[in-house]
């Protein structure tokens, strides 16, 4: 990609070397049976948070946060993102009023460094960036990155498809979607909500086609190779695959994100078209 004279984003919020106060973690069983209800709907396992929950409440003495150096080695990490999220900002604004008659609203987003508190709860780096609806912040980890190539998925345009589908569900708060699952959910057995879920996230790929569509056209941000990294990001981080690779046989219901071959297909559709309306995971018969 071509990003180095790419413009910053003034929406980071740098949390990296951050710890999390005891005094901080309250709520106790109750918060954490809240917590894993708001993780079912993000991009986070709850069984993760519920370690991490435990994690916590042993690990974490001290009272007070205090920040420890910024982690080396990250520069570069930080400065790409910042430029991909501004990239998003400069692409949704316009896409918004173009396509939608409406105006965007700029997400934040948290860098953080092991752990971190969201108004969704609290969440570990293991778990990978996530987006919480209630403070319309993306959170993410840079060590992700490297998990990231360790999954097969190495390359710049891999690393920016996974910004652009955490602010897929910011644009899907923005536009009532992420709302209307939640509710929707509600009423709905396990089954059902993983397959809904699924529909969310393939939509959430499918707006981060159409960012790298629009800003293709815009400022010319892709070299050879980008889309095929792209790709094969979206083959790496399929459920079929995860699931094979973790436990060595797949279980289709307990799909939340998609196949590989149904988050490719859904990016690429993004990619080709540029178009929202071209998104709608919930009204097709064929995912
Ligand atoms: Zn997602």
């Amino acid at each position: 990609m071509r990003w180095k004279t790419g413009r910053r984003s003034q929406n980071i919020e740098d949390r990296r070397g951050l710890r999390i106060s005891r005094a901080g973690l309250g709520g106790g069983s109750i918060g954490i049976v809240i917590l894993v209800l708001l993780a079912m709907f993000l991009d986070i396992d709850p069984r993760i948070i519920m370690q991490g929950a435990e994690i916590l409440e042993g690990g974490f003495q001290s009272s007070q946060t205090e920040t420890q150096p910024v982690i080396a080695g990250q520069e570069e990490a930080r400065e790409f993102t910042s430029v991909i999220l501004a990239d998003t900002e400069d692409t949704w604004k316009v896409l918004f009023p173009e396509q939608l008659n409406k105006s965007y609203k700029e997400p934040t987003l948290v860098l953080f460094s092991g752990v971190v508190q969201s108004a969704c709860g609290f969440a570990q780096a293991a778990m990978g960036p996530f987006y919480c609806p209630a403070d319309q912040k993306v959170y993410i980890d840079l060590d992700f990155f490297d998990d990231l190539k360790k999954l097969g998925a190495s390359g710049d345009f891999a690393r920016a498809y996974v910004i652009a589908h955490e602010i897929g569900h910011h644009i899907q708060t923005l536009l009532g979607i992420s709302n209307h699952v939640m509710t929707l959910r509600r009423s709905m057995n396990e089954t059902q909500r993983n397959a809904l879920s699924v529909r969310l996230e393939l939509q959430a790929d499918c707006f981060a086609g159409v960012w790298a569509n629009n800003a293709q056209r815009a400022r010319n941000i892709l070299e050879s190779g980008d889309v095929e990294e792209g790709l094969n990001a979206a083959t790496a981080i399929g459920d079929d695959r995860l699931q094979k690779q973790s436990q060595g046989y797949i279980i289709p219901e307990s799909f939340t994100h998609g196949t590989s071959e149904q988050r490719v297909r859904w990016f690429k559709k993004g990619l080709e078209s540029g178009k929202i309306s071209d998104c709608d995971t919930f009204k097709t018969k064929k995912l």
